[in-house]
């Protein structure tokens, strides 16, 4: 359907009033409107509302079917996805799900293994439409030595097909050992990387938070914290950041994943900790298909109670950017998953009430964590940007959002991309216990 070659155009697409800035329309109760794309060399050379009346010979008429953005998905672990077969979580729990990937870790992440995963992952997420993702990366001892160099060599593989942004990630009690953290800053600056770490409520915890701002500064790092996985009230790691962040001036853009615990916690110390994110100018990323499978997790075989997401309809309300993302995929911490960011939209909808109004949800997994990795021109329509978006079957939400969209055709610098995913069975050779 797609033309192969030249300039085409695209008319009676459906555009979303959120992704689609610059284009002048009557917008629907849902944010759509009806529009035409010109595509000129890769590129998007004009959108403008639909016209019945000037229809370009040759146009192709979409039907009003819903063209998205390319997807940014900005919270992943491409180095621990799909190692599921080998290295089950033994009862869905987040410490079953530690203790199972800190041990196929030390046994099995050769960089043969952590290469062909990556390379797996991104195949899939390109399929789906992904444009651009962050991935963390274990880097405890001596693992960072071994996924580093992967990750780089992964990096320049998929550039101009998937913008690839890699961050540490270890435990913050690892920031203890000044002088081995220090040297793991150097080796991440090198690699154009993002200082991160998952944070406790250690008692030294400021403390550590300081050095770890400080390192960020003296690279000019931007940082990503794993914040508060639990259902623990007394977790309060998300508002130890924001002060961290306020009182060192730190100046980089700061994303903060999970905040599950804030979900429990009594309103004034929720209202507390939401003002001091707003005004540190922290972003927060939700990883609702994760913290479904992981949060409220029962050993007596009783039924979850809550959903383990954070509250992203106050922070969005405060004008804090909000995101969502994949997280893991077939690993200990999250048994499924593909990097499928239609489907993390679409349980993201359903966990998290993304509509009734819409309204600018869809930036949360676009031109919002676009903005969070710095991607200028990513996860928006516009003329002059790169003509790299998805054609759904969908004409509405309810269409969009009830199935799978396995037949969503994905353009690429104005080309429709070969779709196939990769097959489970490559990796057969990796998972022999
Ligand atoms: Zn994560």
């Amino acid at each position: 359907m797609i033309p192969t070659t030249g300039s085409y155009h695209l008319i009676n697409v459906r555009l979303h009033a959120s992704l689609s800035p610059g284009l002048a329309a009557t917008f629907n109760r849902d944010g759509f409107a009806l529009a035409d794309i010109t595509v000129d060399d890769g590129k998007i050379s004009s959108i403008a509302a639909h016209a019945a009346s000037r229809v370009p010979a040759g146009a192709i008429d979409l039907g009003g079917r819903i063209v998205l953005p390319c997807f940014v998905d900005c919270h992943t672990h491409i180095d621990k996805g799909h190692i599921w077969p080998r290295k089950p979580n033994p009862d869905g729990t987040f410490i079953g799900a530690l203790n199972a990937t800190g041990a196929d870790r030390v046994a099995r992440w050769s960089a043969d293994d952590v290469a062909r995963r990556m390379d797996f992952s991104l195949r899939s997420a390109y399929a789906h439409g992904t444009r651009a993702l962050r991935t963390h990366i274990d880097s405890v001892a001596p693992q960072e030595e071994i996924s580093w160099p992967v990750f780089e060599t992964m990096r320049e593989a998929w550039r101009g097909r998937i913008e690839l942004q890699g961050a540490c990630l270890l435990g913050i009690e690892g920031v203890r050992d000044k002088k081995w953290f220090d040297r793991l800053a150097k080796r991440v600056a090198a690699a154009k990387g993002v200082l991160g770490v998952v944070t406790y409520m250690v008692p030294d915890l400021e403390e550590l938070l300081d050095h770890v701002f400080a390192q960020a500064i003296k690279h000019g790092l931007d940082l990503d914290f794993h914040a508060d996985e639990t259902d623990d009230v007394a977790a309060i790691s998300l508002k130890k950041i924001a002060e961290a962040a306020l009182w060192n001036g730190f100046e980089g853009k700061i994303l903060v994943g999970h905040c599950c615990s804030l979900a429990r916690q009594p309103d004034l110390e929720v209202l507390d900790t939401l003002d001091k994110v707003a005004k540190a100018g922290l972003a927060i990323v939700s990883l609702p298909m994760c913290n479904l499978y992981l949060q409220d997790r029962r050993s007596d075989s009783t039924t979850p109670r809550w959903r383990g997401v954070t509250l992203l309809h106050e922070m969005r309300a405060r004008g804090i950017p909000v995101a969502v993302a994949s997280d893991n995929t077939r690993d200990p911490f999250y048994a499924y998953g593909d990097l499928d960011m239609l489907e993390v939209y679409r349980m993201a909808t359903r966990i998290l009430h993304f509509d009734h109004p819409v309204a600018d949800w869809p930036q949360a997994v676009t031109a919002t964590p676009a903005k969070v990795m710095r991607l200028d021109g990513f996860g928006a329509l516009a003329a002059g940007g790169a003509a790299d978006f998805v054609l759904f079957k969908g004409r509405s939400w309810t269409e969009l959002l009830s199935r799978p969209e396995s037949d969503r055709i994905v353009v690429r610098a104005g080309r429709a991309i070969d779709r196939q995913l990769p097959d489970y069975a490559e990796l057969d050779g990796l998972m022999v216990e």
